[in-house]
């Protein structure tokens, strides 16, 4: 994740800590030393099932059973681990999480075991007793899947309406002071309503929201993905909204999700304009190493059927299965099994040996060690290999080889 509005409005924000080794406020853990060695985000997808039909799920969601989810018992025997392994947060998804048939079980024993809980959902099915549920149980956060304004949003997740309740599911969470923010894929079907979107954020005061850039997986392989003209002018939208959202006073927070060189972006344009954040910047990117240190270290994934993944998008590795083993057992690489790719996929703790084992442009480009090359599940998935060039990275190939 890329926080524009720590990076470009340099405003302290609540995961500082995690992201870039600061402390950004009082009573917050110690940051940790290394960001290659901090535990795991999990991305849990619970269920399948899905009451929408998004244009670019990764899931390939439909409004049905699927056979071979975990039982009750499997579940509550994963949350035990997670929380023994002290992961550094749980993110509860789908399908549509709240079809779960025990999600309220899963989220008290999860908050009960310690665990910061945060739930992705499309928000249609949030009710005035779930928002109640969510707070009471201390749901550290609630992100809720938007697409556009009105229609355009209603297309993309299929469903006429699907916007309105999502909205109405938003305010529910407000309303009992439940911590609620957006998530938005952005693709060549809504860039051209940034402006729009950007404008109802502020209009319904949205304390955080998070752009994805697109990962062509599950049905999202079908969906146009911007062109490097258009992920420019998207993020210069972003950091100039930021820009004003910080002068007006806000602390709104505003991320950038599945693509690290944003950061370089942001840092190239600042050092460009001058600005005093610049030196900062450079030295949180390279603290938090952006994709060297994400899918298979950062970040986890656990399917609904219990295969644990580098992360969401990255179904084609697996590493192990909850049913048969503890995901701390295979993420730590005590199984041969999962060793063995867990390393290869790691690497080594100095870039410049990582940055050897690439292809393409991020083997050349000057930005590694800031970057991390780029998403690399979008890089495997794109090039067939582990070792590709992401794709979607838009630097020119002369910003590649500026020397910052
Ligand atoms: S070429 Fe690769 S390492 Fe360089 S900025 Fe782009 S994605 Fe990152």
């Amino acid at each position: 994740m890329i926080n524009i509005s720590r990076l470009w409005a340099g405003i302290n924000q609540p995961a500082d800590h995690l992201r870039y080794g600061l402390h950004s406020k009082p009573g917050m853990p110690c940051a940790p030393t290394s960001s290659r060695t901090r535990r795991p985000i999990v991305v849990w997808n619970i269920t399948r099932t899905c009451n929408l039909r998004c244009v670019h799920c990764y899931a390939d969601s439909h409004a049905e059973n699927y056979p071979g989810e975990l039982t009750l018992d499997q579940c509550f025997a994963v949350i035990d681990d997670l929380s023994k392994y002290e992961v550094n947060a749980l993110l509860l998804s789908g399908g549509e999480p709240l079809l779960h048939p025990h999600l309220p079980r899963l989220l008290e024993r999860a908050t009960a075991r310690g665990l910061k809980v945060t739930i992705s959902t499309n928000g249609t099915r949030i009710t005035q007793q779930s928002a109640q549920l969510f707070k009471t149980l201390g749901v550290a956060y609630v992100g809720i899947s938007l697409d556009g304004i009105g229609a355009v949003h209603d297309r993309f997740r299929g469903v006429p309406g699907a916007f309105n309740a999502a909205l109405r599911g938003f305010k529910l969470c407000e309303q009992v002071g439940q911590k609620t923010g957006l998530r938005l894929t952005l693709t060549r079907h809504n860039v051209q309503s940034m402006p729009q979107i950007l404008d109802f954020i502020e209009r319904e005061d949205i304390q955080r929201v998070c752009f994805y850039h697109l990962v062509p997986t599950g049905r999202g392989v079908d969906v146009a993905a911007l062109r490097p003209e258009e992920s420019r002018a998207a993020l210069d939208m972003l950091l100039e909204r930021s820009a004003a959202w910080h002068a007006a006073g806000s602390t709104r927070e505003l991320l950038t999700v599945t693509q690290p060189a944003d950061g370089v972006y942001i840092l190239l344009r600042q050092l460009r304009e001058g600005s005093p954040l610049a030196e900062q910047t450079r030295r949180l990117l390279s603290w938090n190493g952006g994709g060297a240190n994400s899918s298979g270290r950062g970040i986890a994934n656990i399917d609904t059927q219990g295969y644990i993944h580098p992360d969401q998008f990255w179904q084609q590795v697996t590493l192990g299965n909850v049913k048969t083993d503890s995901f701390s057992r295979v993420w730590d690489a005590s199984l041969p099994a999962s060793a063995a790719q867990l390393n290869e996929l790691r690497g080594s703790d100095d870039p410049a040996e990582r940055q050897k084992k690439l292809t393409g442009p991020c083997a050349t480009c000057r930005h590694f060690a800031l970057c991390g090359g780029g998403y690399r599940t979008r890089a495997a998935i794109s090039n067939g290999h582990w070792f590709g060039s992401d794709p979607a990275c838009y630097l020119t190939a002369e910003e590649r080889a500026m020397q910052l």
